[in-house]
């Protein structure tokens, strides 16, 4: 009987992960290396070991409907895209109201998880921590891995030949905290996603010049959408998601590509990714096209070679007198306290989870790995879901679908190193095996006002604590008023 559960870290993985084993009665112990929750959103000058930074100027690319916790959505006059600071604060109301702080211990950092002798019939795990130079051992039934995905950066050099005799300076993004020491400088920033072209439009302000370089670009979205809305509450629906799997892909592609483009061609701009229709995430940025179109930042294909203090591409082209890069390629995922990597990581260093949580080969499925998915949806409501859903099958508890060893990786998503999949589509998967689905059909029968915003409206997490256990009774109301809040 799993009683007793280990968090790893506490961003708003870790307290979703506290909040659901409250729910659930299980008893949480929460480990958290910093001195305070919030993780990634927590901004701090300089980069801490083992935490994810983020620059000063990073705002949500999720609106505050569909990126909020499933039964606590932000107060009125918060703006529908957040800069982090708003985003922590909200996290740290989050945590007071259910009285998730007393579950965590800070500056406690997990040092080792591995099986106990006798996993294979208890499940239980040992978990190493060290605080203060001390050393701890516990016993817990089950493990949450909550310690982030962008912490360990990926900076390919091997990739990048002559990097070494290049005499200006360089640098993986993570270390990138605000422009101003840019001022006046030559810039080349590698890599076309949401931090490379968000780095590459804020350094455009005050750099002489900016060159982004991407190898296989990206689908650049505005977070303004249709008459202003908020593109997530019109993309992210159940009816487009109904849409996309009963029209033939080649329709449903051609749609996908002329709704990329509704804003400009990205072909006309350097940017058009090399496979059009996969449904890899795309980059979020309202301003790139227009600096592109200033010219202040200039696209640019892959690197060939640095020289000394020149760069080379693979088009033939030569940028001189280059000051400074800014390798933005990314993390790669790492769990330095798995006693047994093998367990979350395969053989070829791929993460292969079962609906993105379970790691398949375990004899009992005591652990869970939540965030690590990536969709067209926000983390928070995934995260949320994720831990329900873990915590049933910790529990024992029979759920409608059977435990396969099936990995996550549509074929539509392209290859890619995270697990990518469609936010509805899994939000629906895991919901229906934990039985808090919502029943549309039943719906438009006794409530058909809400039937059809939850149909044709946004997918947003209340959505998911209407029925089941979970249930909350204010996610009918959240659901219908979730459009005023958004124009407040
Ligand atoms: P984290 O926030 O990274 O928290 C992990 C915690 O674990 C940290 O506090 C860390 O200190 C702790 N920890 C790690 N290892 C240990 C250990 N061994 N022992 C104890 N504690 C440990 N997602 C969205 O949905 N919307 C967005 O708009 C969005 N914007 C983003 C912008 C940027 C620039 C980046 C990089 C990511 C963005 N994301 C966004 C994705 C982002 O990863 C998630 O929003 C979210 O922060 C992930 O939360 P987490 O709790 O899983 O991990």
């Amino acid at each position: 009987m799993v009683q007793r559960v280990a968090v790893v870290g506490a961003g708003v993985s870790g307290l979703a992960a506290i909040k659901c084993c409250l729910e659930e009665g299980l008893e949480p112990t929460c480990f958290e290396r910093s001195e305070d929750i919030g993780g990634l959103w927590r901004y701090e000058d300089q980069a801490e070991e083992g935490r994810a930074s983020i620059y000063r100027t990073v705002f949500t690319n999720s609106c505050k409907e569909m990126m909020c916790y499933s039964d606590f959505p932000f107060p009125d006059d918060h703006p529908n895209y957040m800069h982090n600071t708003r985003l922590q604060q909200y996290i740290c109301k989050y945590a007071k109201h259910f009285d998730l702080l007393r579950h965590i211990r800070f500056k406690t950092l997990v040092i080792k998880v591995k099986k106990r002798p006798d996993f294979s019939v208890t499940g239980q795990w040992e978990v190493v921590t060290q605080r203060n130079g001390k050393e701890e051992t516990a016993v817990f039934d089950a493990v949450t891995v909550c310690s982030g995905h962008h912490v360990y950066p990926n900076l390919p050099l091997d990739d990048f030949p002559g990097i070494q005799k290049f005499k200006g300076c360089y640098f993986h993004s993570r270390e990138y905290k605000e422009p101003e020491k840019f001022r006046g400088k030559k810039v080349l920033v590698v890599g076309l996603g949401n931090s490379g072209s968000d780095i590459a439009v804020e350094l455009s302000t005050v750099a002489s010049q900016v060159y982004l370089s991407s190898r296989s670009g990206s689908w650049v979205m505005s977070r303004v959408w249709d008459n202003g809305y908020p593109w997530d509450m019109l993309v992210v629906t159940r009816f487009r998601t109904w849409l996309g799997n009963i029209l033939p892909s080649m329709l449903s592609d051609w749609l996908y590509v002329r709704g990329m483009n509704r804003f400009f061609k990205h072909e006309n701009f350097g940017l058009m990714p090399l496979n059009r229709t996969s449904r890899k995430e795309p980059v979020f940025n309202d301003d790139l096209p227009s600096r592109i179109a200033c010219g202040v930042v200039v696209m640019k294909p892959n690197v060939k070679e640095f020289r000394e203090t020149s760069v080379l591409f693979e088009d033939g082209t030569v940028q001189d007198d280059v000051d400074v890069v800014v390798f933005a390629t990314g993390y790669s995922y790492s769990y330095p306290f798995m006693e047994d990597d093998s367990i979350i990581k395969s053989r070829d260093n791929q993460v292969t989870l079962y609906k993105g949580i379970l790691p398949p080969h375990l004899e009992k499925p005591t652990m869970a790995v939540i965030g690590l998915v990536q969709s067209l949806g926000p983390i928070i409501p995934t995260a949320d879901l994720q831990c329900r859903w873990a915590i049933k099958v910790f529990q024992g508890k029979n759920l409608k679908q059977p435990l396969s060893s099936s990995p996550l990786f549509p074929q539509r998503y392209g290859n890619s190193t995270t697990l990518q999949t469609d936010y509805v589509t899994y939000m629906d998967e895991l919901a229906s095996a934990i039985g808090v689905k919502p029943n549309v059909l039943k719906l438009l029968l006794t409530d058909p006002r809400l039937a059809l915003e939850v149909f044709f409206g946004p997918c947003s997490p209340y959505q998911f604590r209407l029925r089941g256990p979970g249930k909350w009774s204010g996610a009918r109301k959240a659901i219908l008023t979730q459009w005023d809040r958004t124009l407040r």
